[in-house]
């Protein structure tokens, strides 16, 4: 089969590559769509726990053409999405429903081959069915499932005021989950118009463009802040700025993944006197089924956020517009 193959940290080729074989409790699956994500881009430079040579690709969808004996709810034919987390159910995390944290946590796409190539084998327990949804929706399940899992952390309470920075797929991933939530307005700020306009299209309250008059324009909008504040950028300059916009009592949500050696400057004595809450977010956790319903059910427009669509043997393209993150949104490997 044809497959991208990164063979250590900044090398990678697009090569044939043996058929997967299956194992009893797994399925074979036929690779329809497939997303880009930031995240490859870390495991390709190697500043991301990854085994190498490794397939890339851990938000994908496809159809099973092959099913181990052990299987016992998916058959041949089957559309289904893929959950890349794999937990090993002993460690202490997995024992308190924590298994994002698991101490032997493998993902495809990161430690096992994953969904860039024709096919890919995966265990039952990692797929799941995504009837009356289109294979790039499938592709989008993962990302979806990592925002449902932020805005778990971070709570939006009805009639909150929330303010994204960043309107990629993501900022605007978890600005319709807002909105779904119950926010009275959202406001998104971003470097691209026409990233913002689409998140306009898709439901923004405001789009401010990130320019030298950002902070008043924002002061202007709350002078007292908002409730909720979210990155969606991964920008430890931005990070660090969300303290100016954060409503006192209000909650703070590091979602964009920063470098990590970044360091900020907070100020201490704002959190215990404002009372601020600060919200991490890793990955997502059984959250893929309320993802796939949400998209089923147009409450996440996911398709909007596909700006590109490539075959496999273009995949050099996409990884050149996902270093100039301007051009582009999600980008969708399709076969
Ligand atoms: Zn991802
Ligand atoms: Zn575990």
């Amino acid at each position: 089969m044809k497959a991208v193959v990164f063979d250590a940290p900044g090398k990678f080729s697009i090569r044939e590559m043996p058929d997967p074989e299956i194992k009893p409790d797994e399925v074979l699956i036929a690779v329809k769509a497939s997303g880009v994500c930031g995240t490859d881009i870390h495991i390709y430079d190697g500043d991301f726990i990854a085994d190498y040579p490794l397939i890339p690709g851990h938000e994908f969808s496809g159809e099973i053409v092959e099913a181990g004996k052990d299987v016992e709810n998916f058959r041949v034919g089957d559309k289904v999405a893929v959950d890349p987390c794999m937990f090993c159910r002993k460690c202490s995390f997995c024992r308190e429903n924590r298994e994002n944290f698991c101490i032997n946590l493998q993902a495809y796409g990161v430690h096992v081959n994953g969904g860039f190539a024709e096919f890919a084998a995966v265990k039952e327990a990692n797929i799941y069915n995504i009837q009356g949804l289109s294979f790039v929706e499938g592709a989008l399940v993962e990302p979806v499932g990592c925002g449902i899992h932020g805005i778990k952390q971070v709570g939006i309470d009805i009639g909150d005021h929330v303010l994204i920075f960043g309107s990629g797929p993501i900022g605007l991933i978890l600005m319709q989950l807002c909105k779904n939530s119950g926010a009275a307005t959202l406001t998104v700020v971003d470097l691209v118009e026409e990233k913002l306009e689409l998140a306009k299209k898709l439901g923004a309250t405001n789009v401010i463009k990130a320019d030298d008059d950002l902070q008043e324009k924002l002061k202007s909008l709350r002078s007292e802040g908002f409730q909720v504040v979210i990155d969606a950028t991964g920008s430890p300059a931005v990070v660090e700025s969300m303290f100016n916009y954060v409503r006192d009592r209000g909650r703070i949500l590091f979602f964009g993944v920063c470098p990590q050696k970044a360091r900020i400057q907070i100020s201490p004595y704002d959190v215990y006197k404002r009372e601020l809450k600060i919200y991490g977010t890793f990955s997502l956790l059984h959250t893929s089924s309320v993802a796939i319903d949400m998209i089923r059910e147009k409450k996440i427009n996911a398709e909007a956020l596909v700006s590109h669509k490539l075959p496999l043997d273009q995949f050099d393209s996409a990884f050149e517009m996902m270093h100039n993150r301007a051009s582009s949104m999600k980008i969708i490997i399709e076969q």
